[in-house]
C-alpha cells in the first residue's frame, strides 16, 4: 500500500507548547512520514525536540497563522493540529479565528486539543490516499450579485 503523505501544520500557543511537544514526541514516528509546517516559535521548538525537518513560517502574532490559513486555501496544507489557548486573550485573536474558520471552509481535519489529535492520528485514514475532500464552491463563486 502506498502511503499518502500529508502536509501537516502544527501550531501551539505559549501555554500549550509543552503539551504539543509532548504529543508530538509520542507521535514522532508518524509525523516523520509527513511534510511538517509550523508557526515560527512552535516550529523551532518542535525541530529541536523531534530532530525532524519543519518548514517554519512567521511567528503566529507576526502573520504565521495567516500564512497557514492562506496555505489551507490554496491546498498547500491539508491537516491542522492547533493547540490554541482558551484561557488567554492574545493580540492576534482575529488571525486565530481566521485560521480556525478557513480549516472549516476547506474541510480539512483539525485537532485543537490532545485527545482529538490522538484520535485523528489513530485513524487509518491518516495513511491512506483520500478522495478530494475540498468543497466545490463554484455555485458560491457564481452567485448572482445585485448591483445597486
Ligand atoms: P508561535 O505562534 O509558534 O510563533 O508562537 C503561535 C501562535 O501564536 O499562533
Amino acid at each position: 500500500m502506498t502511503t499518502y503523505t500529508k502536509k501537516i501544520a502544527l501550531v501551539a500557543h505559549d501555554h500549550k507548547k509543552s503539551a504539543l511537544l509532548d504529543w508530538a514526541s509520542q507521535h514522532r514516528e508518524i509525523l516523520s512520514r509527513h511534510h511538517l509546517f509550523a508557526t515560527g516559535t512552535t516550529g523551532r521548538l518542535l525541530e529541536d525536540h523531534l530532530k525532524l525537518p519543519i518548514r517554519k513560517l512567521q511567528s503566529g502574532p507576526l502573520g504565521g497563522d495567516q500564512q497557514i490559513g492562506a496555505m489551507i486555501a490554496t491546498g498547500d496544507i491539508d491537516f491542522l493540529v492547533f493547540f490554541w489557548d482558551p484561557l488567554e486573550p492574545l493580540p492576534h485573536d482575529p488571525d486565530i479565528k481566521a485560521l480556525l474558520r478557513l480549516a472549516v471552509v476547506w474541510n480539512i481535519p483539525m485537532a485543537c486539543n490532545r485527545i482529538t489529535a490522538d484520535y485523528l492520528f489513530a485513524s487509518p485514514l491518516l495513511e491512506q490516499e483520500l478522495p478530494d475532500t475540498r468543497p466545490d464552491y463554484d455555485a458560491y463563486r457564481q452567485r448572482p450579485i445585485q448591483i445597486e
